[in-house]
């Protein structure tokens, strides 16, 4: 007998963390964080404490309480005794926090399967970030490979989504296929993976789809990456002379590439966090996502903030950000020529517009606000700029199709039932899919097939 048990992602925008059991195999897709469920309890400077993060978590219920899942040194303390693995694999869809933050509490002797690009993200967020994995057994797939788990076949199917390397699976099972989506969209650059993805969602025939619904309340998905494209143009050519800057999602090279081919189009060149240094640094080695490597690329400079000894010395910085120091770009050199650069600018290092005083230009909020991994204080962005004269301008491509072609993707996979998730707005599904088996899935419950 099959099951999917849902243990994230129910009535919420990510925490994705979903069951799936044939006979003795047992594999999740996608181990995410709760950013919803976990704002009741924790935000800001209140965090789980460091040394019992996972029992922080499990007090609350902000993580399914199961044996034999957890590595032995995060139950320490908790009242979950260790025991023994029972799952079999973990296929995480894509790199976003949503979908793989918690594999860090994960025994080290359950595989880890995910798109190489999503081990490349991982791996940039361990050295930058500050992130802790954990020791894991990573295999990596592609697009075309059919990975057995006992009898159960897993096929991840590449899709387009504000992440590069973002699949969905087909899961074949004993009981007929399940499908899940994981995130993606159609108006992004690389629309045509999804379609390849819907396509053979559609042949597998299944039993079940676990559909995403992040934009279910929405008609459309709203602009494309070319409009933000368009848009990002149009103001730089009406700031001539005048400084640029822009914030946006540390992960979506496609939103890179676009303020990169814009400053490019433009004339100016393009100015960087270390951060995003770093991770293309690492990106350039998958060929398939054919990024521009920061060490070599004329059009693109880096940012160094000023630090202890207020003269950019080496020993200021990280050992990972000190290769960049050559492609350095600081607050003085941008106020002297504020109209040859495109400068990325974080919401968190807005006190670098201190030393680069500006007077007049624009600021591009290029992200959404559902995504972001701390609540936008809206206010004192824009006191920061009014404080500077800088104009506000709003562009962005989300990574989730609207409601129209969500509901088209259901009709061309046509699956015997529909599994809402990653959505605050499961219902509509049910409404809008009339005459089809829709299941707002609860909590923690299992539904056989
Ligand atoms: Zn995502």
């Amino acid at each position: 007998m099959v099951s999917i048990t849902f243990h994230g992602g129910v009535g919420e925008v990510g925490g994705n963390r979903i069951l799936i059991e044939d006979g003795d195999v047992k594999l999740w897709l996608d181990f995410g964080r709760s950013f919803t469920a976990e704002r009741r309890f924790y935000a800001g400077w209140l965090q789980p404490r460091g040394h019992s993060q996972l029992m922080d978590l499990l007090e609350f219920d902000l993580i399914p309480p199961l044996r034999g899942l957890y590595a032995q040194h995060h139950l320490e303390g908790s009242p979950i005794p260790y025991e023994e693995a029972h799952y079999d694999a973990v296929f995480i869809s894509h790199a976003h926090a949503d979908h793989v933050d918690y594999v860090r509490f994960l025994d080290s002797s359950i595989p880890i399967y995910c798109g190489s690009g999503t081990k490349l993200f991982l791996e940039a967020s361990e050295t930058v970030g500050h992130m802790d994995y954990g020791e894991h057994l990573y295999k990596t797939f592609r697009t075309g490979d059919r990975i057995r788990i006992g009898d159960v076949e897993v096929e991840p199917i590449h899709v387009d989504h504000s992440i590069p390397a973002a699949y969905g699976f087909i899961i074949h099972t004993s009981s007929g296929s399940i499908v899940y989506t994981g995130d993606l969209r159609r108006h992004g650059p690389k629309g045509e993976m999804t379609e390849e993805f819907l396509e053979a969602a559609a042949e597998a025939e299944p039993e079940a789809l676990i559909i995403e619904g992040t934009k279910i309340d929405e008609e459309e998905g709203g602009l494309s990456e070319g409009e933000v494209y368009e848009g990002v143009l149009r103001v730089l050519r009406e700031a001539e002379g005048k400084p640029v800057f822009y914030t946006q999602n540390r992960r979506d090279t496609d939103r890179f590439r676009t303020f990169y081919e814009a400053a490019k189009a433009s004339g100016r060149r393009l100015v960087i966090t270390t951060w995003t240094a770093h991770l293309l640094s690492k990106l350039v080695k998958d060929e398939h996502l054919d990024l521009p490597d920061p060490m070599r690329d004329e059009d693109i400079a880096v940012y160094f903030r000023r630090k202890r000894s207020g003269k950019y010395r080496e020993q200021d910085y990280y050992h990972w950000e000190r290769p960049y120091l050559e492609r350095k770009v600081t607050a003085e050199e941008i106020r002297r020529r504020p109209g040859e650069y495109l400068v990325c600018l974080e919401l968190h290092h807005f006190p670098e517009l201190i030393d680069i005083k500006p007077r007049g230009g624009h600021y591009i909020y290029s992200m959404s606000e559902h995504m972001e991994e701390e609540a936008l204080e809206e206010e004192l962005m824009r006191n920061w700029l009014s404080h500077f004269s800088l104009r506000l301008h709003q562009l962005h491509a989300s990574g989730h199709m609207g409601r129209r072609e969500l509901l088209e993707a259901v009709e061309l996979i046509n699956p015997r039932r529909v599994y809402p998730i990653h959505t605050e707005h499961p219902e509509l599904y049910r409404r809008l899919l009339r005459g089809r088996r829709v299941e707002n899935p609860e909590r923690g419950r299992s539904y056989h097939l």
